[in-house]
């Protein structure tokens, strides 16, 4: 608004000569006027046209002028509007009210002229200065804004201050500077705890020759990668700095320079092992790496990292690619080869005695003396063994006699060029796996494509340059090393594999407990490559452990072996259930004096329970390694699958043994009872059951019934028929015991055997479920008193509706009641009873198993008298009685 516009003003009363006699003054004023009959309508007006004041009557219907100004003021949308109250009342309580409500001036009625327009003046004042207090407050929001925004700014820029002073920018490792800082700190901390720090110095090989050779993008990359190596193969707690162009710094707080020589070794070996690529190209680097430990002597972390760096220096002149550790006491620094033969490095300045390239032999093939001189001397400055070939021919017979790591092959050459050569050695199987560099001249117009498509592995170009040479043939040498290993890995994996497979087969087929602890006990010693090992099993009330199975350990010696559950090294294992690996002397108390010392002779040594997945059944003990090197992890993750396998086979046993243990028992009491209850001593059982195995074998050698009579049928019907007569323990002794005829009666409860027996045997199989044979023996309970023509007892069914084995049961039971005595009869003679049963066959008896019974009638003649009973339990005299008969031809009650 301003200074010339009009003021807007808003007049607000439902009495429209009062509303008219307001306008006429305002306007007369000079002022714009706009109307509204009460408060409602007045919101609506202040909400579309926002005049900056207002001007309402106090009393009015609908909404009056105190609750239009309290509405107004509360509305979060309305702009701000000088409110005039017009009342009628001096009442100052009710003048209160007006302001609390949100008025900011009142005009008392009936209205003076001049009172009112100098009060809407003074209301146009506050208007303007609200207005002036508005746009400085935006102001003032614009510019808090562009701070904020600037302050967010600077807190980029110092983070990234921050970082550039502490962060490599190629490679995100903590810098030179901040390098130094925490050095720093570790050292402070070092020594007010007297905790030993170390640090490792990593320098990549043979840099410069990759940024001549690749490009320097490519040494870049380089760099990025070796330092993600680096970092991802440290542990917690170990900072990788890079503190040069291809220098890296290791601090380890806290760590000894033999645990600092470890990490060390490990770093050299992941860097050697990662492949760089970039484009096409592969490739490898490696690094010379010097381990450090402050000492007495040291008063700076300035003295450590230059002994560091002198055993890193010592790295490269041993030839690169090796972890060197300075040695504080005696100032010599000890070499770690790759083979992880430790040595002392000469401390003279001897030729170098050991490095990437010694005892490397590389084969330079050129017809060009000179060429051939050039490369056997850059190589040999690298400690390379050099032999030389003129051309491809002298090459051939020189490889097969001698075969070198590497060749170097010109293209060019008289009698056969490089590449026939290269050729015909990757065609051998003998030869090529060995690398071959083709070096060749523009002039020779042999390009990369034909030299990779005859085999080569590698090209280089005329003029040869030291760097690039050394490089390639570094790569190679480091390629060839990597294959031999993998192949080497691969091998021994697939030997444990097979192994392991035939563990596993061995477990799956193995029919019984010694056959699991046997395949268990093989496998344990082949896989860990060891020579004593033992198996120890708990007793069943888990007090002590004993050895159940064992390979190498003398078997007199494992089974006098007891071992009390919680003492000596496999019984702590057992009550714990950890794995113990002792892999040295020092690194545990070897309990030689432990009742189980014979069972660990020497370290290292394993003790690792067996753990079924319920419960644990025992131990396995390995000792005796075959080189004697520490278990690793890859021994452990094969104990582990050979514990897993064999402790849930060996469980599995072990459950199955006690379950056949209870049945049986409950059999063998069922049998006591049959025995109990039968008239004559056992061996009645005992003769039936060997003449209806006899029976049964005379009728499975017969096509008819080979494939129903198998070795099954013959074990379940063993055990079955003793059972037969089980039911007889329901039948009260006055009737079983009888010496004499029985009554119509007492037949009719003698003949409940056949029912009762067989209702006991079910309820037995319902509380013992998997033994089978008394399916068996319920049918032969119930059936061996039927008649084959249908007229015997309970059910009186016919032929083969009777169970087979009931038949059979039949016969054999007759057989040994007619030769042998009872109660109520004498023995008859075989002659006699043989006629009996030949003349039932088809009505009493199956003619099939009468005639397998005459077939093996010697063998009846022979058992029957072999176990005939030899003490008689009842000296009445008693012949064959037919009142026991049911329906003839011949019955005897048996
Ligand atoms: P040695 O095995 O004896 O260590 O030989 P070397 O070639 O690795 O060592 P030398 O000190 O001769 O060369 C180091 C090279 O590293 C020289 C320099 O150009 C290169 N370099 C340094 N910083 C960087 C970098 O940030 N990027 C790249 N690409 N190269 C770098
Ligand atoms: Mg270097
Ligand atoms: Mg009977």
């Amino acid at each position: 608004m301003s200074e010339a516009d009009p003021l807007r003003i808003l007049i607000v009363d439902d009495d429209p000569s009062a509303l008219a006699l307001l306008g006429r003054h305002l306007t007369a004023d000079g002022h714009e006027v706009l109307r509204a009959r009460d408060g409602r309508e007045a919101m609506k007006i202040l909400l579309a046209e926002g005049p900056p004041m207002v001007i309402t009557n106090w009393m009015m219907p609908e909404m009056d002028g105190v609750e239009f100004c309290r509405t107004l003021r509360q509305h979060e949308g309305v702009p701000f509007a000088y409110v005039i109250i017009l009342t009628a009342t001096t009442d100052q309580n009710r003048i209160v009210e007006a302001f609390s409500a949100g008025a900011d001036d009142y005009l008392c009625k009936p209205l003076k002229p001049k009172e009112l327009l100098s009060r809407v003046r003074a209301g146009e004042r506050i208007i303007k200065l609200h207005h002036t207090l508005e746009a400085r407050n935006r102001e003032v929001h614009r510019v808090n804004a562009e701070l904020a925004v600037l302050n967010n700014k600077m807190g980029e820029v110092n983070t990234q201050l921050n970082r550039m002073a502490t962060v490599d920018e190629l490679t995100g490792l903590v810098n030179r500077r901040a390098a130094f800082l925490r050095f720093n700190e570790h050292w402070s901390t070092s020594g007010r705890h007297g905790e030993p720090l170390a640090c490792i110095l990593a320098d990549i090989d043979h840099f410069k020759s990759c940024n001549d050779v690749y490009t320097h993008a490519v040494g870049d990359l380089v760099l990025k990668e070796t330092a993600k190596v680096l970092q991802a193969a440290v542990r917690q707690g170990e900072t990788v700095c890079r503190i040069g162009g291809e220098e890296f710094l290791i601090l380890c707080p806290k760590s000894s320079e033999a645990a600092a020589a470890v990490a060390a070794e490990r770093l050299r070996r992941e860097v050697e092992a990662r492949v760089i690529v970039s484009g096409d190209l592969q490739l490898r680097v490696t690094i010379s790496v010097g381990v450090a430990e402050r000492t007495a002597e040291m008063t700076s972390p300035d003295d450590l990292l230059r002994t560091a760096d002198a055993a890193m220096y010592a790295a490269k002149d041993a030839g690169r690619n090796i972890v060197c550790v300075a040695s504080g006491d005696s100032g010599e620094a000890v070499i770690q080869t790759p083979e992880r033969q430790s040595y002392v490095r000469p401390r003279d300045d001897s030729p170098v005695s050991q490095n990437s390239g010694a005892n490397t032999m590389v084969l330079v093939v050129d017809d060009d003396a000179s060429a051939r001189s050039l490369s056997r001397a850059f190589l040999q400055r690298e400690g390379y063994q050099i032999s030389e070939a003129v051309d491809g021919l002298d090459a051939l017979g020189k490889i097969q006699r001698d075969p070198p790591d590497v060749i170097i092959m010109d293209v060019a050459m008289p009698n056969m060029d490089g590449l026939e050569c290269t050729r015909r050695l990757k065609e051998n199987p003998e030869t090529q796996s060995i690398p071959i560099i083709i070096v060749a001249a523009r002039t020779d117009g042999v390009g990369l494509a034909e030299c990779l498509e005859a085999g080569a592995n590698e090209y280089i170009s005329k003029p040869l340059s030291s760097g690039e040479l050394v490089l390639r043939v570094h790569t190679m040498v480091c390629f060839r090393r990597e294959l031999e290993r993998s192949n080497a890995v691969r091998a021994e994996q697939s030997r444990a594999l097979e192994q392991l497979l035939t563990f596993s087969q061995g477990i799956a087929t193995a029919q019984s407990l010694d056959a699991v602890l046997d395949a268990t006990v093989a496998a344990a010693g082949a896989l860990t490559c060891s020579r004593c090992i033992s198996i120890m099993l708990a007793d069943p009330a888990q007090v002590s452990l004993h050895v159940a199975g064992s390979l190498g350990i003398d078997p007199q010696t494992a089974a006098k072996i007891t071992v009390p559950i919680g003492t000596g090294i496999s019984g702590a294992v057992f009550a714990s259930q950890q794995t113990r690996v002792i892999n040295s002397a020092g690194s545990g108390s070897q309990h030689h004096d432990g009742p189980d010392s014979a069972l660990f002779p020497n370290t290292p040594c394993i003790s690792t329970p067996l753990c079924a997945p319920e419960c644990v059944v025992g131990v396995l003990n390995i000792a005796g390694r075959l080189d004697a090197q520490p278990f690793g992890e890859l021994d452990l993750n094969y104990v582990d699958l050979i514990c897993n396998l064999a402790a849930s086979a060996i469980h599995d046993y072990l459950s199955r043994n006690a379950r056949d243990d209870a049945r049986n028992s409950i059999v063998t009491a069922l049998v006591k009872l049959a025995e109990s209850r039968d008239n004559d001593t056992g061996r009645h059982l005992d003769r039936v059951t060997r003449f209806c195995v006899l029976l049964a074998q005379e009728l499975g050698a017969s096509e008819r019934y080979r494939s129903v009579i198998t070795g099954e049928f013959l074990r379940d019907l063993h055990k079955a028929v003793p059972l037969h007569d089980i039911g007889k323990v329901a039948v009260p002794d006055r009737i079983l015991k009888k010496p004499g005829p029985l009554t119509k009666e007492e037949t009719t409860v003698m003949r409940t055997h056949a029912d009762v027996g067989a209702t006991t045997l079910r309820s037995v199989i319902e509380r013992t479920p998997g033994a089978f044979f008394l399916a068996m023996a319920e049918q032969i309970a119930q059936s061996h008193h039927e008649w084959y023509n249908g007229e015997g007892y309970p059910c009186g069914i016919a032929g083969d509706e009777i169970p087979l084995a009931a038949r059979i049961t039949a016969v054999a039971d007759v057989y040994d009641a007619l030769t042998s005595k009872r109660v109520y009869k004498d023995v008859m003679p075989h002659e006699q009873a043989m006629a009996i049963i030949t003349t039932g066959a088809g009505t009493q008896f199956d003619p099939d198993v009468v005639e397998a019974f005459q077939r093996r009638e010697r063998d009846f003649r022979r058992l029957a008298t072999e176990l005939a009973d030899t003490t008689s339990t009842n000296d009445a005299p008693v012949g064959l009685d037919s009142s026991q008969a049911d329906a003839s031809p011949v019955v005897v009650e048996v």
